[in-house]
Formats: C-alpha cells, structure tokens, sequence
C-alpha cells in the first residue's frame, strides 16, 4: 500500500509510542521512513524502533530549539528530494498547568503546550509543501478531550480543539496542491505521554466498561489507520477527525 513512498514520523518516545505503532504499519505497508527522536536521553529508546522498521534516517528534533524542524527537513530534502506522508504525533505541556484547571493556566504554559502540541503542525505542514510537490499526507494525532469536556484533561482539551481546526484549515489550503490533512483521535492507550494526564487509569476503565466494544484499542489499530490515511487509498478523505477508540465518542 506503501511501496515507493516516503515518511517522517515525529513522536516515538519507546516502542509503546503511538507513532511507533504507526511507523511500524507503515513500514509493513511497505514505507521507507525517517524518524526522529527528542534528544540523547531518549535515543536507546527510540533505536530499537528505528532498527525494527529500518528507517533510512534517525534524526534528533527538540521542537523547543530554535531551527531543528527546519534541519529535519533539509535532511529529508537532501536524502530524499521529496515527502508522501507526514505523522506529527506529539504533545507537551508543563506538569503545573496540565493538573490545574483549565481557568487557571498560565499564559507561558498555555504558549508552550500550543507551541509544542498544535503550532508544531502548521510549521511541519509548512515544511512539508515543498517537499509535496506531487501530492502528499499530513497526519496528526488527537483526543476526544478536543469535543468535549473529559476530566483531567484540562488545558490539553483547548490545545486539542486548536490542533483539530488547524488541520482542517491546513487541509483547504494544501488541498488544491493534492496535499491533504487528517487528525486521528485515539481513546486511551497507556503510553509515557500518557502518565501525565492525573487519573489516567479512570479514563482506561472508562474505556474498558463504556466503549460500545468494551475494550481498549492498540497502536498497531491506531497504525492500520495512519497506513490508509498515507495511502493513495485515502486520496479522497482529508480535513477528517478518524475516532480509534472501539466507538466511545458514540456514548454521552
Ligand atoms: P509518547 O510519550 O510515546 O509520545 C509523545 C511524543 O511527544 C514523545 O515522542 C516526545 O518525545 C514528543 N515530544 C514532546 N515534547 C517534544 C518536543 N519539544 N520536541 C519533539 N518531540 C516532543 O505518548 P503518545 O501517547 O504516543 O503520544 C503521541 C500523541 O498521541 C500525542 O499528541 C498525544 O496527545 C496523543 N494521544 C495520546 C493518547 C493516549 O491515550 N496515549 C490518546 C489520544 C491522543
């Protein structure tokens, strides 16, 4: 489904990451991939999921330092000339401000968690169009929280909310270009990004007890998505919000 096509996957942090689940779909489907990894710390974390899916590169990105998107990018552009799918699967927010109340966040926390978790995919979609030129796959990643008010959530649900009309104002303009955009909103998966969010293990067995499939979803379920929403099979799908949560978002 993928063969001949070129990915960047940002966001493994180990193998339970749900880029990781994605990068490795890809690669089944078939992809030749770039990943990226946050920094030294977090590098033996992510080479094992590198080796696994034979990534032609792994490249350090801290979207936090000033022209490290933009050194991804050239690396891709000098390996590859080109770009046909993008998976922007990150998110961060200081502890303080993701525990408190939404009414409560700081104005530097609230900048930081936008810059991280939604700013990051306009400026990667940005990066991406000139490598588009035949057309491409924009994906990012999201959460119910983004529709509705889900407990303990709090500032992420706002910065969620951004992140998902971003992408449809992404998906209108790139659209004309055969560039399309996509969220895809898993329920909860227990990943590190995860741990943060306080009560974390009420929204699993809310999952486990209240999805009309009664169970949580994987990050190869996530990742079967992802391969399609990269794939020419998907060419007339963007703007879309693709729920992988066994049907939660059905139930009040
Ligand atoms: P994860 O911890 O495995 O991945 C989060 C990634 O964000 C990590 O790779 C981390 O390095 C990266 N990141 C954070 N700050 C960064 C920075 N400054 N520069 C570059 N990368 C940075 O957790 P995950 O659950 O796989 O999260 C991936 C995405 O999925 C996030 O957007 C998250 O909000 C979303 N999501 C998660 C769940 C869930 O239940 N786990 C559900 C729905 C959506």
């Amino acid at each position: 489904m993928l063969k001949g096509k070129y990915g960047l996957v940002v966001g493994v942090a180990n193998g339970q990451s749900i880029a990781a689940g994605c990068a490795r779909a890809f690669a089944g489907a078939g992809a030749e991939l770039a990943l990226t990894y946050l920094n030294e710390r977090a590098l033996p974390h992510v080479q094992p999921v590198a080796e696994e899916v034979d990534a032609a590169a792994l490249l350090p990105l801290d979207l936090s330092q000033e022209d490290a998107l933009e050194a991804v990018f050239e690396s891709v552009r000098q390996r590859w000339g080109r770009l046909d799918f993008l998976l922007h699967s990150v998110a961060f927010c200081p502890k303080e401000d993701l525990h408190g109340r939404v009414t409560d966040c700081s104005a530097r926390g609230f900048a930081q968690a936008m810059d991280i978790s939604c700013h990051s995919f306009l400026r990667m979609a940005k990066l991406a169009e000139p490598l588009m030129s035949a057309g491409g796959s924009l994906m990012t990643v999201s959460y119910y929280g983004a529709e509705k008010v889900v407990d303990h959530y709090n500032i992420m649900g706002p910065v969620k909310a951004a992140l998902e009309a971003c992408t449809r104002h992404v998906a209108a303009e790139l659209g004309p270009q055969g560039i399309r955009a996509n969220v895809l909103s898993p329920g909860p998966i227990a990943t590190r990004a995860a741990s943060g969010i306080d009560h974390f293990d009420a929204l699993i067995e809310d999952a486990k007890t209240r999805s009309p499939e009664r169970r949580l979803v994987t990050i190869d379920e996530v990742g079967a998505v992802a391969a399609f929403l990269a794939s020419d099979a998907a060419s007339g799908v963007t703007g879309t919000v693709t729920h992988i949560d066994g049907g939660r978002h059905v139930r009040m």
